[in-house]
């Protein structure tokens, strides 16, 4: 077993759960309705260990839209399919410095990297770009599937709405990355490239399914449940890098400082944390902070690395 000890695990686990249950710090995103209306006291913890060890604490069952988080399983998917090099000829490596939705692009005029919505709009467009939207979306969804063992995956149509209705940013940005060259084919049009984005944003997990998905790239791309292989090692690789950098908005540095470990942050307040070799864990909290991180969640992975050597050079 990965974690011999696995009972005395929990209880640390438990134990930093409950604390992090008294932060109130933070407030819940109110762009949308959808996410307006969600409880602040939601507070979810799962993890899913590479040899299929998992343990759940508070709200693990509930489902909530993955926004952000959708970025890196989505550069994943595709990375995995296409190569690292056919995807970053359009996409950087590189932090931006600059807010998730700012419009700017590198140097070389590409999006700075997948984790910012300018590279996951790019990125978007590029999964499998010669089907029909209704099969690229289905496709996506049954890669999420595979990647989560079967567990839950779902579509919140009333967020795909609401995010499709207040996009002036998104819609301002990808034509900005029109006029640069930015997309690869003009198959599909601006409107129906952002529909495809705005619909992975839209994409529901729970904690539980989400850390199976963290997980599988803890695992090489192979998922714990089911032993089937959903990503390539080097797009695996490629994606914990990535989060390692910029998988935290502005925050991404200081997290890769103080945490050690790649992460993917969504503004719905879910967050997603993978210990290379180790396991997979999914943190669910509205409440975010300035830099739009779950307060509790971005709490949760200080008070780990308090109590075990996670970070990635605590092995040192
Ligand atoms: N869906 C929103 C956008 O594209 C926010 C994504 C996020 O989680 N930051 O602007």
């Amino acid at each position: 077993l990965i974690v011999p000890s696995w009972n005395a695990f929990c209880q640390r686990i438990s134990t930093i759960y409950s604390k992090c249950a008294s932060a109130t710090a933070g407030e819940v995103a109110t762009y949308i309705p959808q996410l307006a209306r969600q409880n602040p006291n939601r507070w979810g913890v799962s993890i899913c260990t590479v040899d299929g060890q998992r343990v759940s604490y508070g709200d693990s069952k509930t489902p909530f839209c993955l926004q952000s988080i959708s970025k890196a399983f989505n550069y994943a998917i595709l990375a995995s399919d296409l190569g690292a090099t056919a995807v970053h000829s359009f996409v950087g490596q590189e932090p931006s410095g600059r807010h998730f939705n700012d419009i700017c692009l590198d140097g070389n005029s590409k999006p700075h990297n997948p984790m910012l919505n300018s590279g996951a709009i790019v990125i978007s467009s590029m999964i499998k770009s010669d089907m029909l939207m209704a099969d690229r979306f289905d496709y996506v969804l049954n890669e999420y599937k595979k990647l989560a063992g079967g567990e839950f995956v779902g579509f919140d149509n009333a967020t795909f709405l609401s995010e499709r209705d207040t996009a002036d940013r998104n819609y301002a940005l990808a034509f900005f990355m029109k006029e640069h060259n930015c997309f690869p084919k003009a198959q599909h049009s601006i409107s129906s490239t952002l529909d495809f984005y705005f619909q992975l944003c839209s994409l529901e997990a729970t904690c539980e399914s989400a850390a199976v998905m963290a997980a599988t790239l803890a695992n090489g791309g192979v998922c714990p449940l089911t032993d089937e292989k959903c990503i390539e090692n080097q797009a695996c690789r490629n994606v914990l890098s990535l989060m390692y950098s910029c998988g935290m908005y502005d925050y991404s540095g200081q997290f890769a400082f103080h945490v050690g470990m790649p992460a993917k942050s969504g503004v719905s307040g879910g967050l997603v944390v993978v210990i290379p070799n180790l396991m997979g864990i999914c943190l669910w909290s509205p409440p975010l902070d300035e830099m739009g991180n779950s307060v509790r969640g971005v709490e949760f992975c200080k008070e780990l690395i308090n109590t075990f050597k996670f970070h990635n050079y605590d092995s040192l």
